[in-house]
C-alpha cells in the first residue's frame, strides 16, 4: 500500500519540481476526468507518490472530488459517503424547520453534532 506524500515535505517537492521539469505546467493539459483545462497535478491513490507518473493533470474540482472521495470516505469518516452527505443537506433543506439534527442523526446512524457540522458546512465542504 502507498501513502500519500505530506505536501510539505522535501520528497513532494521533488516529485512536483521533477514533474514540472518533465510535462511542464498542469495548466498545458486537460483534466483527466473532465474537459475543463488541468490545474493541478493530482496523485493516483494507491500509486507510488515517489513516481512522477503517479500525478495526472486535474482541474481543481475533479482533484477536489477525488480526494473527498477517496480520502473523505475511507479515512475521516467511515459511517458517511458522499452520498450521504448530500441527502443529509437534501433531506435538511427540505424539511427544515421540521426536521432537526437529532432526527438526522438517528436516521443516518451519526452524532447530531456531526449533522450540524456537515449542514454548517464545517466538514464535507468540498461537496
Ligand atoms: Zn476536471
Amino acid at each position: 500500500m502507498n501513502l500519500a506524500l505530506k505536501t510539505n515535505s522535501s520528497e513532494y517537492q521533488r516529485v512536483h519540481y521533477e514533474w514540472g521539469r518533465v510535462y511542464g505546467e498542469p495548466s498545458n493539459y486537460i483534466c483527466e476526468f473532465c474537459d475543463n483545462d488541468a490545474k493541478v497535478k493530482g496523485w493516483i491513490h494507491g500509486k507510488d507518490p515517489h513516481n512522477i507518473n503517479s500525478y495526472v493533470p486535474m482541474c481543481r474540482s475533479c482533484h477536489n472530488k477525488y480526494d473527498c472521495v477517496h480520502f473523505g470516505e475511507k479515512h475521516h469518516n467511515v459511517k458517511l459517503t458522499e452520498a450521504k452527505v448530500l441527502e443529509i443537506r437534501r433531506l435538511y433543506s427540505v424539511n427544515y424547520p421540521y426536521i432537526t439534527y437529532v432526527e438526522l442523526g438517528r436516521l443516518f446512524d451519526v452524532h447530531h453534532e456531526t449533522i450540524g457540522k456537515i449542514i454548517r458546512r464545517e466538514r464535507w465542504a468540498r461537496i
